[in-house]
């Protein structure tokens, strides 16, 4: 027998997937899980609106973590590497921990939210034909072109509804979701280590001071073990 459709949209709390969430509200879609991969290093204001989200929308949304937060992966996480490595070659062979996470490096990316997501899945699965939403904006094609993102099972309502990136800043914007300003300091409002911005940026930005957040003390933590 066909097992039953189970949808989970795939939240990172950012503007894409906040306007995909809201839209399909709106639409009202069938809508059976929110989810949400914790990293532990969002902003504050990202903490704030998922909560704002879950109390304006009176959806439930299911956090997940990975089993070791980001400081163990990044400074302590034994980790195998071949005598070739730039890091066993600087710093010895028993050096512990990825390092700081990089655009072909993004380790993050993989064990705080893909793997917990997959597990988390997989469990769905055995029960159900599961269909994920995906907020890729209609101006991103170049990430549908991706392999991971041809999945069959995947669905980006953001490109069928032709919604751009601006488009969905704004309509969150006009629903009252503004992230206490965020979008307009930070290119990206995800992790404040993420290597999608760089490292020069992310050790010299404003945080401290504009958002006294305290995984500050990870970039200090970082300058010691790392830029040494
Ligand atoms: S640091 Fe950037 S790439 Fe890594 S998990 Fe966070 S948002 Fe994703």
């Amino acid at each position: 027998m066909d097992k039953p459709e189970y949808c989970v949209v795939a939240l990172s709390g950012g503007k894409d997937s906040t306007a995909m969430l809201l839209g399909m509200i709106e639409r009202g879609m069938q809508i059976d899980c929110i989810l949400f991969c914790d990293t532990g290093l969002e902003f504050p204001a990202m903490y704030a609106h998922l909560e704002k989200l879950e109390k304006e929308t009176g959806r439930e949304i299911t956090r997940i973590k990975a089993e070791h937060p980001y400081e163990y992966l990044m400074f302590d996480a034994p980790v195998r590497r071949g005598n070739d490595s730039p890091i066993v070659r600087r710093y010895g062979a028993g050096s512990l921990g990825y390092g700081w996470p990089g655009p072909r490096q993004r380790w993050c990316t993989t064990r705080l939210k893909d793997m917990p997501r997959e597990k988390f899945l997989r469990e769905l699965r055995k029960q159900y034909r599961v269909k994920e939403y995906i907020g890729i904006a209609a101006d991103e094609q170049y990430r549908l072109e991706r392999e991971r993102n041809k999945n069959p099972g995947h669905v980006h309502p953001l490109v069928d509804w032709n919604m751009t990136e601006e488009d969905c800043l704004q309509y969150c914007y006009g629903h009252g979701y503004d992230w206490n300003g965020l979008y307009g300091q930070f290119r990206r409002v995800s992790c404040w280590c993420c290597p999608l911005q760089s490292l020069q940026e992310a050790l010299t930005s404003d945080i401290p001071t504009e958002y006294p957040i305290p995984e500050n003390k990870r970039i200090n933590k970082y300058r010691e073990k790392w830029c040494a």
